[in-house]
């Protein structure tokens, strides 16, 4: 049997762009592995009637909501080859499973590469954090620590001002410029040169360690990760990436489109910056666009 449509990845944007698909009454395919960018956080804000929710059961409704359907397959699977060209794609799973599509939607994400601090790691999501709009309120106007991963994390210590008394670990990353220290100066960030050796404490109490012994207590850490497309399948079908600010990602159409023709993206891993809404509505996009190549041979496939 040929799908109409395959979306690899099943999480906010791989379910938004397959339920489209579905109520068009096609077969589709889902395709996923499980590993939700937010896995590591308990809450998700900022989505609209699901602010504080948990993040994994925004995921699980839409999941259920769209196995109402019958004409969706979904497979909890990681899909590793991918083959062939438009109307005839074949992706080949981690069980050696294959399955053919007509257009193919890459809904997977990105990978985060975080600051090798030791300690860091297991407090992500819980008390390190990368985005103030999602996890800032909840530091309750408390002590904010932004560690640096570069100069644009000026940007991120500009910010965060606005959620709570903010020290900017440099952590021999960059080297600030006058403009730089001038700005942070207007803003009240408290500066640290001293390098940071690890972050332990609480769970929601982050310490940050610094190499002279000093111990600074924080209701939260915030820094920039680098962000990476998760493979293998866009660097296999050869779309075209572009460099955002904070890593690459796909480049696509308005209609999210992929410089490949029958390939589609959507969510994070087609943005320069993704959230839950934005990959909610983006999956859309990439899900209606996907259908309607299917009718309109004038259309860009
Ligand atoms: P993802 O949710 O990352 O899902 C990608 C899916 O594709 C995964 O299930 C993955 O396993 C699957 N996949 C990847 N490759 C394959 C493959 N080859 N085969 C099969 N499946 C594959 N945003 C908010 O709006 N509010 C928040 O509060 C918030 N908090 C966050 C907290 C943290 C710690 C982090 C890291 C992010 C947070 N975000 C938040 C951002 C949010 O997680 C992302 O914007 C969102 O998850 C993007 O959805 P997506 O569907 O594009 O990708
Ligand atoms: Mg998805």
């Amino acid at each position: 049997m040929t799908y109409d449509a395959i979306v690899v990845g099943g999480s906010y944007s791989g379910l938004s762009a397959a339920l489209q698909i579905a109520r068009a009454r096609r077969k589709v395919l889902v395709v996923d592995a499980g590993e939700r960018r937010n896995r590591f956080a308990e809450s998700s804000h900022g989505f609209l009637t699901q602010d504080g929710s948990q993040a994994a059961q925004i995921a699980t409704l839409g999941r259920e909501q769209l196995l109402a359907y019958p004409n969706v397959t979904w497979i909890d699977e990681r899909a590793e080859n991918v083959l062939g060209s438009l109307d005839a794609f074949t992706i080949a799973t981690s069980s050696g499973t294959s399955f053919e599509g007509r257009r193919l939607i890459l809904a997977t994400g990105v990978t985060d590469i975080l600051p090798t601090v030791p300690g860091l790691r297991e407090r992500w999501g819980k008390s390190v954090f990368h985005c103030p709009y999602c996890h800032g309120y909840e530091t309750d106007g408390g002590n904010i620590g932004v560690l640096a991963t570069g100069s644009l994390s000026t940007h991120q210590a500009m910010m965060l001002p606005d959620w709570g008394r903010t020290t900017f670990f440099v952590n021999n990353m960059f080297e600030p410029d006058d403009d730089q220290l001038n700005a942070l100066a207007e803003r009240g960030v408290q500066i640290e040169y001293t390098p940071v050796k690890a972050i332990s404490g609480e769970r929601v109490e982050p310490v940050v360690e610094l190499s002279d012994g000093r111990d600074m207590l924080f209701s939260g850490l915030f820094t920039l990760s680098r962000t990476a497309v998760t493979g293998p399948l866009p660097h296999q079908l050869g779309c075209d990436l572009e460099d955002g600010l904070l890593g690459t990602f796909i480049r696509t159409e308005a209609s999210k489109m992929t410089s490949v023709p029958g390939v589609y993206a959507c969510g994070d891993t087609a943005l320069m910056a993704g959230s839950v809404s934005f990959a909610v509505g983006d999956g859309v996009k990439a899900g209606v666009s996907a259908h309607q190549s299917l009718i309109f041979s004038g259309l860009p496939h």
